[in-house]
């Protein structure tokens, strides 16, 4: 489903396969390409396709180059300086600093959807944009996408719910398009009692000479050295449990420029975001801000953990399709038993089982953003789509970048588990999606218990889905049916799981089942516009059969028309509905 472009071998490489250096991975996506010039407005589109090809180049070339640096010097944390004083600092490796230049300082991402003037745009871009230009930038860099996304997210919740006063000191910093004295922001919730449960949190806020103090500890702390940070602290006598959380913005310096009461005692060895710091945090009677109503803290905080686990969502589309390119690259060019190893049907297969979670996450996390930008202006079944799409996306997506990368790893073969290839750094980074901004089980919960059963937020989503299917005439009419009445199971056993607490442990499965016929009811739709890819409904058909039908394993047949289905994905040619319609009757 990509272009990849085949790479020459560099001279004396003989037999190893090459890697994607070099490609544009803009102009390699047909998916996205297609897909934004279906859910921009035609002027923004052409205004903004020069920055998408751009950051696509960057991906495939510089960026990369230095996300490969900075993954192999991770930062250093110094708690003291030469006096002894507790003026803790971070160093980071200079590559992780010139990418900080190219997402902060050239593309703007934290500004981007709070103000006019990034790319030269007299409005603030929309959703879809900076989510599409988040999937470009991850592609090649995963960890900076943290700090990236938090002090976006960030801005957002001091816009909605700060004091007038609260905004005109932090706004103009944490907006600013000058390196030198922006303020980027982040989000301190995790404590050692619960990251799950945050109702546990034992930071507890003082009033003292008339200005909130911190006391406590932060377990969890990613971006450790934000210039803000926004957190969560019991207000002195306020009632246990999430109704006595108050939200707090804790600047890093205080107005006169000293180092506020607070260390970064440790920083955490990671698994993967190795060129991101992660660190704990002792406050010590830190001076903080109240944001919004003291007893609103979790209400409000919920706003920035929706926003992450968008991005999330997001982050692990870019992964996978970081992935996908790779393993093509790979399977084009690496030979075994005197053939090219894609010539081969179970590396064919395997090809597909990476490609099919990776365009569905595409699929997804594009309705999801035009359904932030349309619920932004106003509409409100767009916001009700939006408050089960976020949940599904983070779930799904996140978890399918852990088998995806893994694929991609062995589609490599040895080499792919070597540091000096990008798929180890993949395998490593997909593993994270799982566990900040809500495990798999807390959002798999938020989804049926939340979404489903209290705000019935799925309704909106399956008239969305059903509006989609109607107006996708030029598919076969037989398998938009057959949509339909999976569409109308899956909802009524999301329902059932929702109405029943001793259905709980079916909270997964029902979560899954709703991402897989929305993707595959969204990749019908974009099959049927004119000129677009009928390839995707191919896709949409493999949803039904692998990801919630059922299969024999015994029965080899039942399979039969996925050979020529696979010829066709894999293909570099796209196809019309008229060309596919026969694979889509069942
Ligand atoms: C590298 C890294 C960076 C991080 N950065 C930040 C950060 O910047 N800010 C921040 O606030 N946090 C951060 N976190 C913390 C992260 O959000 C938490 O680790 C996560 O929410 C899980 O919480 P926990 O570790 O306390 O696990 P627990 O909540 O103890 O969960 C343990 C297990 O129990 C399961 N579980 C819990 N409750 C239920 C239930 N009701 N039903 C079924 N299963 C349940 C979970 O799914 C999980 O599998 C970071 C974590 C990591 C690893």
């Amino acid at each position: 489903m990509d272009a990849t472009v085949t790479p020459a071998l560099p001279r004396g490489a003989d037999h190893i396969a090459p890697d994607c250096a070099g490609q544009n991975f803009y102009a390699i996506d047909r998916g996205l390409r297609d897909l934004l010039a279906l859910y921009l407005s035609p002027d923004d589109f052409r205004r903004l396709e020069p920055h998408f090809d751009r950051l696509g180049a960057l991906a495939g070339g510089r960026l990369d180059e230095l996300a490969r640096i900075a993954d192999r010097h991770p930062p250093v944390l110094h708690p003291r300086d030469r006096f002894g004083r507790d003026e803790d600092w971070i160093d980071y490796h200079s590559s992780y600093r010139e990418m900080e230049k190219i997402a902060f300082g050239d593309f703007g991402f934290h500004a981007m959807s709070h103000r006019a003037g990034t790319l030269g745009m007299d409005h603030p871009l929309p959703a879809v944009a900076k989510y599409a230009l988040q999937y470009l930038f991850v592609q090649a860099e995963f960890g900076l996408m943290c700090p990236i996304s938090v002090t976006d997210t960030s801005i957002h919740l001091i816009r909605k719910f700060g004091s007038c006063e609260l905004k005109e000191y932090l706004l103009p910093k944490m907006l600013s398009a000058d390196p030198a004295t922006q303020w980027k922001g982040t989000q301190f919730m995790t404590e050692r009692a619960g990251g799950s449960d945050v109702g546990t949190i034992e930071t507890v806020a003082r009033h003292e000479d008339g200005e909130w103090r911190l006391y406590g500890d932060k377990w969890f702390c990613s971006h450790a050295d934000a210039d803000v940070a926004l957190l969560l602290a019991r207000p002195d006598g306020a009632p246990a449990g999430t109704k006595g959380l108050a939200l707090f913005a804790l600047p890093r310096r205080l107005k006169d420029g000293s180092r506020n009461a607070y260390r970064i005692v440790r920083l955490k060895d990671k698994l993967g975001t190795r060129s991101m710091a992660s660190g704990e945090i002792l406050l010590e009677g830190a001076t903080a801000f109240l944001v919004g109503a003291a007893d609103q803290g979790l209400k409000e905080m919920m706003e920035q953990v929706n926003l992450s686990r968008l991005s999330h969502g997001v982050r692990a589309a870019a992964m996978m399709r970081r992935c996908v390119n790779e393993a093509m690259v790979c399977a084009r060019t690496r030979s075994a038993f005197g053939k090219t190893i894609i010539d081969y049907p179970l590396l064919r297969r395997q090809l597909l089982k990476i490609t099919l979670p990776t365009e569905q996450a595409l699929s997804m996390f594009l309705f999801a953003a035009d359904a932030m930008d349309r619920a932004n202006a106003g509409a409100r079944d767009a916001e009700n789509c939006l408050r089960i799409l976020t949940p599904l996306l983070k779930f799904r997506a996140c978890r399918d970048n852990i088998p995806v990368a893994t694929g991609a790893m062995e589609v490599r073969g040895g080499n792919g588990y070597i540091e000096e290839w990008v798929q180890a750094r993949l395998v490593r980074d997909a593993h994270i999606g799982v566990l900040w901004e809500g495990t798999s089980n807390i959002n798999a919960l938020d989804i049926v218990t939340r979404a489903v059963g209290k705000s019935g937020a799925h309704k909106a989503l399956e008239a969305a889905l059903l509006k989609l299917l109607d107006e996708a005439a030029a598919i076969p009419a037989a398998f938009r049916d057959r949509l339909r009445q999976t569409l109308d199971r899956t909802m009524r056993f999301a329902e059932r799981v929702a109405a029943d607490p001793a259905r709980e442990a079916h909270a997964r499965r029902a979560a899954s089942a709703l991402y897989h016929i929305a993707s595959a009811v969204l990749m019908t739709r974009e099959a049927a516009g004119p000129g677009a890819d009928a390839r995707r409904a191919l896709l949409a058909r493999l949803v039904l059969e692998h990801r919630l039908g059922v299969q024999d394993p015994l029965a080899p047949e039942a399979g039969e028309w996925e050979r020529e289905a696979v010829e066709i994905l894999l293909s570099d040619r796209s196809v019309s509905v008229a060309e596919i319609g026969g694979l889509l009757e069942i």
